[in-house]
């Protein structure tokens, strides 16, 4: 009997798990694949799933090997779509706070897909020959879960990859595609900065280095980052996330701690933002005469999500057969940021990374029209995230078989 994949969706949107306490996730996602015949590798970086498929299931050969990706984390969001499917799951965020999750992101519908791509791969038996492996990755959001599966030796206990393929759901009109050649989505830094003051009591500043001015101070100058040394033809984002300094209104604190979002889509990019905001950063510590230098500890990074020419071309023309010509455009580089590219850049191989729409044609085109696209349209990471279950599921799941069919020993023309 075919996969209900609507059920599935609405039953892991409502059951959405934070980053690396994926279990109940993982065990319905190896349920699945042990029925389709999958060999199942579980807690492959402590909550990912892996499924491995042959054809021809034995032999020495297995021809191309061809990996595609889903992630299936949530979010520390609390849910407001108000649907009647929607999250009311709580979860325990890295501090030990009790907080509201929900699937902002759209993984639920990764995992979905994948999963219904696994039952029509699995099931279209002679289809193909090679190697199929399923990747079913925590903590994305963490940037975390593509480095823990492959430092847990994924690429030493699955066969490697000759390709590695993935998709994201996203704000675009459902049946549209939307994929680049070279840099899909930026490089992300995720740093914490810690600047050091001297203590004391509110009424008597002068006694004291207040870290608080330090750091309010920092934050203004390092907006100066991009709009005044990087090239407008460039793209760069310094994003100050959190400030976290004080307890009460009247002592001056002993220190204070940024938190900063740093993306871009190149190394040379890179570079330029970080020894500014290294610079500023050092150079308000010493305006406000702090004793000590300021700490700087990376808490992220994750590589450019670069897709390869080639074969972004041949994944174009697949989807454009497989889905109606003109479904794939250009829709431009993203400067958020993804930890797929670990993978293909562990193996040394290429990768193609798409995204593909779950926003009901109507409403976009009426808020594209109406210039309303960002008040009416609601963006991944935001409590009103809510894709169309269909067709956005179907296509998928044909978006996913197409392009590993592409990269498969196929009898299909
Ligand atoms: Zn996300
Ligand atoms: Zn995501």
């Amino acid at each position: 009997m075919a996969i209900d994949l609507e059920a599935l969706y609405i039953d892991l949107h409502r059951h959405p798990e934070l980053s690396f306490h994926e279990t109940r996730t993982a065990a319905i996602v190896a349920q699945h694949l042990r029925e389709l015949g999958f060999e199942v590798l579980e807690e492959v970086g402590r909550t990912g799933v892996v499924g491995v498929l042959r054809r021809p299931a034995s032999g020495a050969s297995h021809g191309p090997v061809v990996w595609l990706r889903a992630d299936m984390d949530a979010l520390p969001v609390q849910e407001q779509t108000g649907l009647p499917y929607a999250s009311t799951a709580v979860g325990i965020n890295p501090e030990g706070i009790t907080v509201p999750v929900m699937h902002a992101c759209g993984h639920d519908m990764h995992v979905t897909a994948l999963i219904g791509a696994a039952e029509q791969l699995a099931r279209d038996d002679a289809d193909w020959r090679g190697t199929i492996v399923l990747i079913f990755q925590p903590a994305e959001e963490l940037g975390a879960g593509a480095r823990a599966m492959l430092d847990d030796g994924l690429l030493e206990r699955v066969p490697r990859p000759d390709i590695v393929l993935g998709q994201h759901v996203t704000p675009l009109p459902v049946g549209t595609i939307g994929v680049r050649a070279g840099t899909q989505m930026s490089a992300c830094d995720g740093i914490t900065v810690t600047m050091y003051g001297r203590g004391g009591h509110g009424s008597r500043p002068h006694s004291t280095i207040d870290p608080v001015v330090m750091a309010a101070s920092t934050i203004m100058r390092l907006q100066t980052v991009v709009s005044r040394e990087i090239d407008p033809r460039d793209v760069a984002v310094v994003t100050v996330g959190a400030v976290r300094a004080g307890l009460k209104h009247n002592i001056i604190p002993t220190e204070a701690r940024l938190e900063l979002s740093l993306r871009y889509p190149d190394e040379a990019t890179r570079e330029k933002v970080i020894s500014a905001v290294h610079r500023i950063v050092r150079a308000e510590a010493l305006a406000s005469g702090a004793e000590r230098d300021p700490d700087f500890e990376t808490d992220h990074m994750l590589p450019a999500t670069i897709n390869d020419a080639a074969a972004t071309a041949r994944v174009s023309t697949a989807l454009n057969r497989a889905l109606g010509e003109g479904t794939v455009i250009d829709h431009g580089m993203h400067t958020g940021s993804e930890d797929v590219s670990w993978f293909a850049r562990d193996a040394g191989v290429p990768l193609v990374f798409w995204f593909w729409g779950g926003v009901d044609a109507e409403q976009f085109r009426q808020a594209y029209e109406a210039g309303t696209f960002d008040s009416d349209i609601p963006t991944n990471h935001s409590p009103f995230f809510a894709p169309v279950i269909q067709p956005t599921i179907d296509i998928g799941v044909r978006a996913l078989v197409a392009a590993a069919h592409e990269f498969l020993d196929t009898d299909r023309a």
